[in-house]
């Protein structure tokens, strides 16, 4: 194991003025590495240990740290003295606006926040104003930020869950102390991959939304299956509720389009965040103008609130219009490099894996992987919860970091490749996971 010496003496002095020492509580892992340096690919931490990074600080590096195209539109705004007026508009919000709009075939207006949890707050709120209803669906295993409406049931163990029966309704466990009652029984789990748990619901509340990433990549990548995204859509039409597909990870990742365009499939609305602006904070909300026009309703008792001292900031809408150049270039170009790089690493792993007998699979879309340890891909969370095998997962990630790769050490989370990753880096990746195995597996016998 590399040292740490100088990472724990950082983090022990930051817990005397921030609880846990960490200011995102997810990123409170073991062992608790102070990261100081990113470039491209590459992470250095304060021992001055080096890391291949695939966990692109849960999503957002699809170019890679520190891009210099990315750096250089920022900087240039900061000399023109670009700054934040927080009043009117600009030119730069607009362009960025209007480039969602041309690169997403079923977006018709846009609106900008900072974060992924705002942006889905929002299209909550819009899809409520909307429809008159109260009651939210979204799926087990689904994350979508971290306020009332959606910060419940995630990974969630299977002794507080019982037995998956699509006509009950799921326990709900919030992910969070202080959700009042009220707000509670509002948001209903559903069963990803499974109409049914929808209807069932829809049958019994009136239901505003459905909130649903198109294809799960908080508990590693979960995909969707055939005709289930165009069943959701077609619930919806029937039922009335608003289709929000939450594309804050999966969006600029895997297309110009998000997910969205590879499947087809046309939300009401849809959430962008993370890759959009390859680590700055940006998020955006879009969709149908007619549901976005509640934004500026004549009619006061309609009009949703739209409100953030810092959307638009100048910084993180350059590095969002430049990040969303880059994966323009060449016709998609990068997305074409991270998708042979993805089948590359999915394939060697497999390979590995199989060469000593582990029973295992790689669930992959794109620059987005995640092994997973059973003898199928999992179609849900509990599918997942049942079969995989954690403490291996576990031990691989953490073995792994000496071999000098960083997937997150938490099991079943997503691995993130970028266009900064190369074949090189991915023949070290495969020497490293065979490495890393063989120590497991002498360990373990
Ligand atoms: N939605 C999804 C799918 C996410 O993965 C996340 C964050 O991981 C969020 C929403 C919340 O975004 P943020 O952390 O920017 O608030």
């Amino acid at each position: 194991m590399p040292l740490f010496a100088k990472s724990e003496e950082i983090l022990k002095r930051n817990q005397r003025s921030i609880p846990g020492g960490v200011v995102s509580t997810n990123r409170a892992v073991d062992p608790p590495i102070v990261f100081e340096r990113g470039e491209g690919a590459w992470m250095w931490d304060a021992d001055g240990n080096r890391y291949l990074d695939y966990h692109a600080a849960f999503g957002p590096y699809v170019l890679g740290h520190n891009d210099p195209y990315v750096n250089e539109a920022v900087l240039r705004v900061l000399q023109d003295k670009a700054s934040l007026f927080g009043s009117g508009t600009t030119e730069l919000e607009g362009k960025l606006a209007q480039l969602i709009c041309d690169s997403v075939p079923f977006v018709e207006a846009v609106q900008l926040l900072n974060t992924g949890s705002e942006a889905t707050y929002q299209a909550i709120r819009l899809a409520r104003a909307a429809t008159g209803r109260k009651h939210i669906l979204k799926p087990q295993g689904g994350y979508h930020g971290w306020h009332n409406d959606v910060a419940f049931n995630l990974m969630t163990p299977l002794s507080q869950l019982g037995d998956r029966r699509v006509a009950d309704e799921y326990p709900r466990i919030p992910i969070s102390a202080g959700i009042p009652e009220e707000h509670q029984s509002l948001v209903h789990a559903i069963n990803f991959n499974d109409l049914a748990s929808v209807e069932a619901m829809c049958e019994r509340y009136p239901v505003a939304a459905l909130i649903v990433e198109p294809i799960l990549q908080n508990i590693g990548v979960v995909h969707p299956r055939e005709g289930y995204l165009q069943g959701l859509r077609a619930l919806a039409d029937k039922h009335g509720f608003v289709l929000i597909f939450d594309e804050v990870k999966t969006g600029f990742r895997h297309a110009l389009g998000g997910y969205s365009t590879l499947s087809g499939v046309r939300p009401d609305l849809v959430v962008y965040g993370k890759a959009i602006a390859n680590g700055f904070p940006i998020s955006a909300l879009a969709g149908k103008r007619s549901l976005m026009n509640l934004f500026v309703d004549a009619d006061s008792t309609r009009r949703v609130l739209l409100a953030g001292t810092y959307n638009g900031h100048p910084v993180p809408v350059a590095a969002a219009i430049a990040t969303m150049e880059r994966l323009a270039e060449d016709d998609g170009e990068v997305y074409r490099h991270l998708d042979r790089l993805g089948k590359r690493v999915q394939a060697g792993m497999e390979e590995i894996f199989r060469s000593v007998g582990i029973t295992a699979h790689i669930a992959r879309q794109g620059s987005a992987f995640c092994p997973y340890f059973m003898d199928h891909l999992p179609k849900d969370w509990h599918d997942l919860a049942q079969h995989h095998d954690f403490d291996f997962d576990l031990r691989l990630r953490r073995e792994l970091l000496d071999h000098e790769v960083y997937f997150f050490q938490l099991a079943v989370k997503q691995c993130s490749l970028s266009a900064a990753h190369t074949d090189a880096d991915v023949d070290f990746t495969l020497e490293s996971v065979k490495s890393a195995l063989k120590s497991v597996l002498t360990v373990a016998s």
